[in-house]
């Protein structure tokens, strides 16, 4: 198993992350939890991260579900222990359609849309592009609506 097996040359073991079976292991650091990464995302979308307690009704509800590698619960999770790297690689949070069912649903008042904002915000922040506009093809430019393509750009380019 790929936990089971020896480290590589300068691999960080604490950091080794495995998933597989639809299950993720992670390793946690004390300096994760409770870091500037968490108190970031906690002040750009103005949530109370810990109120979350994962009973995973938003997952259950999010349309986007199909398409993420990482359920809107599990994401949260991986906030709350500070996993900066794995949930801002993440394509869950692009994916996330804003449509605010999971705020709805969640017992704890948690407005997960605004968590996943923050998190590509914080990602956009670093000049990171998800979407390139000069790689659109031409041949479907003119099909494209304005108002999806204004959109996109807001939410996919820094
Ligand atoms: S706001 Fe995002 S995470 Fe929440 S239900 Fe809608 S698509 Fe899913
Ligand atoms: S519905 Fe609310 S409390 Fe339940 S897992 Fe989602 S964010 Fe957490």
């Amino acid at each position: 198993m790929e936990w089971d097996r020896p480290l590589l040359s300068g691999e960080d073991p604490v950091r080794r992350l495995k998933r597989g079976n639809g299950q993720m292991r992670i390793a946690i650091q004390a300096r994760d939890v409770r870091g500037p990464f968490l108190a970031r995302v906690s002040e750009l979308s103005g949530q109370n991260i810990y109120a979350c307690y994962q009973c995973g009704k938003c997952a259950a509800g999010c349309p986007s579900i199909s398409e993420m590698d990482i359920l809107p619960s599990q994401i949260l999770r991986l906030v709350q222990l500070g996993q900066e790297e794995e949930v801002l690689r993440s394509k869950a949070i692009w994916l996330c359609a804003s449509c605010f069912a999971c705020e709805t649903r969640c017992p704890k008042g948690v407005d997960l849309a605004k968590i996943m904002e923050a998190l590509r915000v914080m990602v956009l922040r670093k000049n990171v592009d998800k979407v390139n506009p000069l790689e659109i093809p031409r041949s479907i430019l003119g099909e494209l609506p304005q108002i999806a393509l204004v959109s996109g750009f807001r939410k996919f380019t820094s």
